[in-house]
């Protein structure tokens, strides 16, 4: 297939979570040249945050790691990591960009990632991978699977570029892959002929506001948002995959999961999240597993399961996974003398205001547009919805308002993976036909 595309051309794909890996695998495959340009250390978004994954539950990152190495290993794929895109000119068919790669302060072609640094490094910060529910050092790997496989030195907490001390890391390192002199350097793109939007979500939780005060985040020890909770099932996470509760280590015996947090309402975002009353029931199957003396309750206000097989996944849950959903409005969290939740709430179909008391909360916390959307969707030219998500044609969702640039994934609008999948695919045919055309 190579003869078939303009050598000349290539494809930008900013965000490199599973929506533009895939697009990029995609593009790749048909012979076109693409840069991924993500502005974290590595490679993977948010799936690679996730412990299971619904419809199927299986595990997410053993779906995610060999689309990593296929990209890494890729001959027409460049991976951009910790950088962002800065300039954007010129028009569909040959758009010029500047793009700036933050310094990693360390060698990527000599780091073998053996972690030594890591091991040495007397700087222990709250990890932002695990959500801060574990420390990780100064000098880190972004996540154990993560691409590229190098280390990065946190700038901002390293004690030498803060308090010009230490440099322990550069006498442990014996492939001398420590480089403090590295500086942020600018470079551009030239020739690209399509660029993709593929730069996710935020959630909640990740901006200030008051809506999670109300439900006692970050107050009680024992309420804790959906992505926390992925990262405590995860073996891999700072529970090892023993769910444990923060005030004592208990492992809790009752869970409350609430959903539509800080969404579908008028004190905050008014729209759907669209994918938490799926990823709420399959938490709650996946702590059934790890506990089957485990009470779980769903709090919703209505069901929302409009994919292949979700109604079914849900009745699953109740029949085979003990869960009990409580059609409600929650008002709010509070807390007895043992840090134990108590669920304030109104039973949609009595009436009744009722209390619950439980052992542990989980927030499915609204979706937003990722941080910095309006730069990036200044610098583009595109448009953005009401909401800040890029704006779309009614009947084409994966086309923005400006010719040859497209978007997919949760950047414009919520979705769950398999959907962020099937628009990579098709971004990825819209671009390949304006490369094509040459
Ligand atoms: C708690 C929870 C559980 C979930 N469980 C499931 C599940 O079981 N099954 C399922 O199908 N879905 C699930 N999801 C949804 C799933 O996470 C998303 O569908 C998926 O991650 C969307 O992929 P994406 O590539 O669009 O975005 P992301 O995964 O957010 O990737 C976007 C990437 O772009 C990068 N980026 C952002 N801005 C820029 C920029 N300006 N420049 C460069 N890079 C940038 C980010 O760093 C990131 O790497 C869950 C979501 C949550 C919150």
């Amino acid at each position: 297939m190579n003869d078939l595309a303009n050598e000349s051309k290539s494809v930008l794909v900013i965000g490199g979570g599973i929506a533009g890996i895939q697009a990029a695998l995609d593009l790749a495959d048909m012979g076109i040249n693409v840069d991924i340009v993500e502005r974290k250390p590595c490679i993977g978004g948010r799936m690679a945050q996730l412990d299971k994954t619904f419809p199927t539950n299986d595990c997410s990152i053993c779906i995610l790691a060999p689309k990593l190495s296929e990209c890494y290993r890729h001959p027409n794929i460049k991976i951009h990591s910790i950088s962002e895109v800065q300039k954007v000119e010129g028009k569909a068919g040959n758009f010029s960009v500047n793009v700036l790669k933050h310094a990693r302060y360390v060698k990527e072609d000599e780091c073998i990632n053996c972690g030594i640094c890591a091991e040495k490094c007397p700087m222990r910060v709250d990890d932002e991978f695990d959500r801060q529910l574990r420390k990780r050092k100064a000098i880190y790997m972004y996540y154990l699977q993560g691409v590229p496989a190098v280390m990065t030195i946190d700038k901002e907490k390293c004690l030498y570029l803060t308090k010009d001390a230490c440099r322990i890391c550069e006498k442990s390192c014996e492939r001398n892959a420590i480089d403090f002199d590295q500086q942020d350097e600018i470079f551009s793109l030239d020739n690209v002929g399509s660029i993709i939007i593929a730069a996710g979500y935020n959630l909640l939780e990740d901006f200030d506001n008051n809506v999670l005060k109300n439900y006692g985040y970050k107050k009680y020890r024992n309420v804790v948002t959906a992505l926390e909770f992925e990262r405590m099932e995860c073996a891999s996470g700072p529970q090892e995959g023993h769910i444990k509760r923060f005030s004592d280590g208990k492992s809790p015996k009752k869970i409350a999961f609430l959903q539509c947090i800080g969404s579908r309402n008028d004190r905050s975002e008014k729209y759907c999240s669209s994918i938490c009353c799926m990823y709420t029931t399959k938490e709650a199957m996946i702590a059934y597993e790890h506990d089957n003396s485990l009470e779980t309750y769903i709090f919703y206000i209505d069901m929302r399961a409009g994919g292949k097989g979700f109604q079914t996944f849900l009745e699953k849950g109740a029949r085979e996974y003990n869960i009990k959903y409580i059609k409600s409005k929650v008002a709010q969290i509070q807390i007895d003398g043992n840090e134990n939740p108590i669920i304030v709430y109104e039973d949609i179909d009595t009436g009744k205001i009722n209390k619950l008391q439980v052992d542990l909360a989980v927030l499915a916390t609204c979706i937003t547009p990722p941080r910095g959307i309006q730069d990036l969707a200044g610098l583009l030219g595109v448009e953005l919805d009401e909401y800040n998500f890029i704006k779309t044609i009614p009947f084409n969702p994966i086309e923005t308002n400006k010719d040859g640039i497209f978007t997919c994934g949760c950047v414009h609008e919520p979705m769950d993976i398999p959907r962020s999948v099937s628009e990579a695919s098709g971004v990825a045919a819209r671009a390949a036909e304006i490369i094509r055309k040459g």
